[in-house]
């Protein structure tokens, strides 16, 4: 007990200390959280057990494009509840086609496969390009062979860190499935170079974000649709985390106006309730699945398909994709204010950024618990890069308001 405890006036702390010492007796420390026990949100605000007030500025890796307890997502989230939950797909139920016919409108597209994680979704776009490869490219048996890029992040699974070039991610976690080569990010020509005649797909985000909101060369994702038209491989975006608005577009392929074959969608999807991803793509594609040959008990699900939906509902007047730009532009501006007072480098589009703090000020870390102190949530990476993703229904006066805290934050470092 502390003094003040003895005294009878409660450390102000006390909560949060209660919650992080049974967090980090009883979970598995696969994460490193801040020192912020979070119990309540609204909009682009999250309330932590102590009361103290934060602007989420990284609204769950973009899972929160639409803030917390969106009006709309929660009314469809509450009415399906009410209703039906999960019927698996043994049967039919009638939220899933109205929810699938308009995310394949919005992707211009004509099916979706419903699966719930992002993972689970880059693991069904692998399946089906290799199914695609065998039964329409003759790609023989256990041949085929998909490039993906350095740098990248697809999510958790065993097969899925096979190729990941991030040794945290990998070490240990062998033996690894086999069919994937990694060629260096943004460059085409390394790309064209690793396809050969059992290339069944190329893998990519459009935008890579875990590795720090890294944005290709200009003409890149035009190169790489080229290429894989030529060659007759399919184009796997990942836009799990770049799509959906956050970069100011419905997906981050339309900076380029690039279509790929395969979208592969998540995180948004969900409207930050509940676990929703899909694989969008055309007939010629996704009709390689037959029934049996995948599949998942939760994916489609009508809770999931009610709230998916009413995603689709707020993406499809446009707003969102404008509010990001526009904001985007704003956000830009004032990062770049900051540029050698602190900041060595800034990439951002639409409301996405990746700052790298100059390491001989503070590190990544330091700078978000600064930054908490000061009511801003925000998450680094790779030791001094700092991540801003902030919900897309911020307002501009929050926005400026973030940035004046990180520029107090970058004026005090070291002190
Ligand atoms: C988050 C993410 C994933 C994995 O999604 P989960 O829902 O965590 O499995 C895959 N790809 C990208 C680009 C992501 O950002």
């Amino acid at each position: 007990m502390t003094t003040a405890e003895a005294h009878g006036t409660p450390h102000p702390d006390s909560t949060t200390r209660h919650h992080v010492s049974l967090a980090e007796t009883a979970t598995a420390h696969n994460y490193s959280p801040l020192p912020v026990v979070l119990a309540s949100g609204q909009g682009a605000w999250v309330t932590d057990v102590e009361g103290r007030r934060y602007l989420d500025c990284l609204a769950g890796y973009s899972a929160l494009n639409f803030g917390h307890a969106h009006p709309r997502l929660t009314a469809a989230a509450q009415e399906q509840l009410a209703r039906l939950t999960l019927t698996s797909r043994a049967f039919h139920n009638d939220r899933l086609g109205p929810f699938c016919r308009d995310l394949a409108d919005l992707a211009g597209m004509d099916l979706v496969l419903p699966m719930n994680t992002g993972a689970e979704a880059v693991e069904t776009a692998i399946k089906v390009a290799r199914k695609w490869g065998a039964d329409r490219k003759g790609v023989a048996p256990d041949r085929a062979d998909i490039i993906v890029a350095d740098g990248n992040f697809h999510g958790r699974t065993t097969t899925i860190v096979s190729f990941s070039t991030d040794p945290v991610a990998r070490d240990g976690f062998g033996p690894f499935t086999p069919g994937f080569r990694s060629v260096p990010y943004g460059d085409s020509a390394a790309l064209e170079a690793a396809v050969d005649e059992n290339t069944v797909a190329v893998l990519l985000e459009p935008v890579q974000g875990e590795a720090g909101v890294v944005i290709p060369p200009p003409g890149y994702l035009q190169a790489v649709r080229e290429v894989c038209s030529r060659k007759n491989v399919l184009f796997l975006a990942d836009e799990i985390q770049s799509g959906l608005g956050r970069t100011g577009t419905t997906f981050a392929c339309d900076a380029e106006g690039v279509t790929p074959d395969v979208y592969i969608l998540g995180k948004a999807l969900g409207g930050g309730i509940v676990p929703v991803s899909a694989v969008v793509s055309r007939h010629d594609v996704l009709g390689v699945i037959r029934p049996g040959s995948h599949g998942s008990t939760f994916g489609g699900n009508p809770l999931a398909a009610a709230v998916g939906h009413a995603v689709v509902e707020l993406l499809r007047s446009g707003e969102y994709q404008a509010r990001a730009a526009a904001l985007g532009e704003r956000l830009r501006g004032r990062l770049e204010d900051l540029t050698g007072r602190g900041v060595v480098a800034v990439r951002s589009r639409g409301l996405w950024a990746g700052i790298d703090l100059d390491p001989a000020l503070t590190t990544g870390r330091q700078a978000c618990l600064r930054l908490l102190d000061r009511g801003v949530l925000a998450k680094d990476t790779h030791g001094s890069t700092l991540r801003l993703a902030p919900p897309l229904v911020i307002e501009p006066g929050q926005l400026d308001w973030m940035c004046d805290q990180l520029g107090e934050v970058l004026a005090r470092a070291g002190t």
